[in-house]
């Protein structure tokens, strides 16, 4: 239910971006959740902060021609969002899938604004991407697609507008492939203007797997707030990419039983605990399927093909692969199996009707803006490195991202208890975020 004057936004949000479904759904999500802020500050509704929120500050869409390795040409188109730049200039990362669409980065971009909010450090809200598809694709094909995308991209761009990085389909390489682009054509050494990058040219410890350890912080935080911890527990992480890779390691390192990861063919099942070398060499050097997993593995390893990974009953389920994968059914499904508490290391990977499931039955649920912020919290820690041109050791890189997650956590049960809504992680970070970003639009006037 929203709240009356909430209501006729969400209308209007419908009404100014048909079909963008992925959008309406983040925007009604985060509408949901600040009900109670706007009886305590009127001045946000007659400033017409929610409207402005909605509305993203600037919207470019581009055309990305390019040539495969057999010359014929092809025609991708590229986005980007600049949606809130009130506390920094925009950020948010790239991403290559086909499913890419105004709608897709529309929803990533809205929920960008409310994470980077919630880190407490000085970056807006922005996305980007393009519907171009990285499978099967050589090195040069993806070389050539990422120059003339920021031939495009970089005129919008810079340390101090515009701060752009990886995402689904974009990982280091493709950061690399970008930046050399946008210095061979501006011939600037602007570090800061991309985030996500190698280390021998400007990028962060840690940046690579901020994500995954940020999620397994979060989650460790949860578990802690509730006298237990990581210890013997089983859990599920889905996908087995960036994010879910580095949140099995950390899973594991913090004592649990990672015992299940998939890809978009199907699942592992590893009883005895998923064996990371084995799964980084199935999955980025070979880029093989999952099922190669099971294969080499030579143990009690079972691969399932075609069902939802859900059905696995475990403690505590880490969703990290895409939008909306873990639905109504599935929730039910864990919570019957025991959940006890989920950590979303992607972006949305719960439906609305999943979150009603899981807080109805007073599961601990780590929304993704809280608990996968620790990756654009490290690109921030990146920006500032490259701002003093400095470089930080591993060890005090993560101590930092751990820092970060647990004052995150902290802020997110305040900030629930504050409104009334008590160990509600999804109201605290909605309300957190929020109230961060149309604090600084008020005091830079309209
Ligand atoms: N794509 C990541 C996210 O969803 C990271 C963005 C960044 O580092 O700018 O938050």
């Amino acid at each position: 239910m929203l709240h009356e004057k909430l209501d006729s936004i969400y209308d209007s949000v419908l009404r100014r971006n048909p079909g963008e479904i992925e959008f309406h759904q983040a925007v009604r999500e985060v509408l949901e959740s600040i009900g109670p802020v706007l009886g305590k500050h009127p001045e946000y509704a007659e400033s017409k902060i929610i409207e402005r929120i909605c509305e993203p500050e600037r919207q470019i869409i581009f055309r990305v021609p390019w040539e495969d390795d057999q010359g014929e040409v092809h025609i991708n188109r590229g986005f980007r969002v600049e949606f809130n730049s009130a506390l920094g200039p925009y950020k948010g990362g790239l991403r290559f899938h086909p499913s890419v669409y105004l709608g897709i980065v529309k929803f990533l971009g809205f929920e960008q604004i409310f994470k980077n909010g919630l880190t407490g450090l000085p970056i807006g809200g922005g996305k980007g991407g393009s519907d171009f598809d990285p499978k099967g694709r050589s090195q040069r094909e993806i070389m050539r697609f990422c120059q003339s995308f920021m031939t495009e991209l970089y005129r919008h761009i810079g340390e101090y507008t515009d701060v752009p990085a990886g995402d689904i389909g974009v990982g280091q390489r493709e950061v690399g492939y970008l930046f050399g682009q946008y210095k061979r054509i501006t011939n600037r050494y602007e570090s800061a203007v991309i985030t996500g990058k190698g280390l021998s040219y400007g990028g962060a410890q840690v940046r690579t797997e901020a994500t995954g350890y940020g999620c397994a912080f979060f989650v460790d935080e949860m578990l802690k707030a509730r006298g237990t911890s990581f210890d013997g527990k089983r859990v599920v992480v889905s996908g087995s990419g960036n994010v879910a890779v580095y949140t099995i390691e950390k899973v594991q390192q913090l004592g649990g039983t990672v015992i299940a990861c998939s890809d978009s063919s199907g699942y592992v099942v590893d009883e005895k605990g998923i064996n990371l070398d084995l799964l980084k060499q199935v999955k980025q050097v070979e880029h093989l399927r999952m099922d190669a997993y099971a294969k080499r593995h030579g143990g009690n390893v079972s691969f399932v093909a075609g069902r939802s990974i859900w059905e696995l009953p475990c403690e505590v389920a880490m969703p990290s692969a895409t939008q909306n994968e873990i639905t109504g059914k599935d929730a039910e499904a864990l919570v019957r199996g025991g959940c006890i508490a989920i950590g979303e290391g992607a972006n949305m990977p719960t439906t609305p009707e999943g979150i009603r499931v899981f807080q109805e039955a007073g599961v601990a649920f780590g929304p993704g803006k809280a608990a996968n912020a620790g990756g654009v919290a490290t690109s921030a820690l990146e920006m500032q490195q490259n701002a003093s041109r400095d470089s930080w050791t591993f060890e005090f890189s993560e101590r930092r991202l751990q820092e970060i997650m647990k004052d995150i956590h902290g802020r997110c049960l305040k900030t629930a208890d504050e409104y009334g809504m008590p160990g509600n992680y999804a109201a605290g970070a909605n309300i957190d975020g929020f109230k961060r970003v149309a604090d600084a639009m008020l005091s830079l006037g309209l």
